[in-house]
C-alpha cells in the first residue's frame, strides 16, 4: 500500500479514539523507518529519482530495517511496551500493525515481501502488487466511501 494510505487507514480506523494525526504518524512510520534515512539523503543530492529505485537498487541495510519495521513480532513487542507506558499511545500505535496487515496481500515476493514474523521466520505471501490499478483505485475508493460515511455520521450526530 502506499504510504499516504497507510496515514489514512491508520488515522481513521484508530485515531478516533485516541488522535488521529498520533496514528496517522504511527501507519506511516513502518515504511518512512525503513526508506527515508536511505532516500533523504539521496533527495537532497538532487538524485530524485533514487524515489522510484526498484528494491534490487535499495542497500540490504534497508530491506533489513524494512522486515524490522513490518515485522508483528516486533510491533507485537513495541505495542506491550506503550501500553504500559500510556494506553491511548499503544492503542494509536495499533496503526503500526495495521500497516502490517495491508502490505502483506499487496507486495509481491520481488518488491518488499511482507516477513511478517521477521525475526523467527521469513514466511511472506507472493501478493497482489498495490500498484496494481484496481488494487491502487480500489484502496482510494474504501478510503473515499469511508470518509464520507464518517462525514454523515457526524453530521447526522450534530443534528440530534
Ligand atoms: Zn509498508
Amino acid at each position: 500500500m502506499d504510504v499516504i494510505s497507510h496515514g489514512i487507514w491508520g488515522g481513521m480506523l484508530l485515531g478516533k479514539r485516541t488522535n488521529f494525526w498520533l496514528a496517522a504518524v504511527f501507519g506511516i512510520l513502518p515504511d518512512a523507518l525503513a526508506f527515508l534515512p536511505y532516500l533523504i539523503p539521496r533527495i537532497l543530492a538532487g538524485e530524485l529519482s533514487a524515489i522510484l529505485a526498484r528494491p534490487q537498487i535499495y542497500p540490504p541495510w534497508v530491506l533489513t530495517v524494512y522486515n524490522c519495521t513490518h515485522s508483528l513480532v516486533i510491533a507485537g513487542m513495541i505495542f506491550y511496551a506503550l501500553c504500559r507506558i500510556r494506553l491511548d499511545l499503544g492503542l494509536a500505535f495499533l496503526a503500526w500493525p495495521l500497516h502490517i496487515l495491508f502490505d502483506i496481500p499487496t507486495h509481491t515476493a520481488a518488491s518488499f515481501p511482507t516477513k511478517f514474523l521477521f525475526p523467527l521466520s521469513h514466511l511472506h505471501c507472493n501478493g497482489i502488487a498495490w500498484r496494481t490499478g484496481y488494487i491502487f483505485l480500489g484502496n482510494w475508493l474504501a478510503i473515499a466511501i469511508l470518509y464520507l460515511l464518517q462525514a454523515a455520521r457526524m453530521q447526522i450526530a450534530q443534528q440530534q
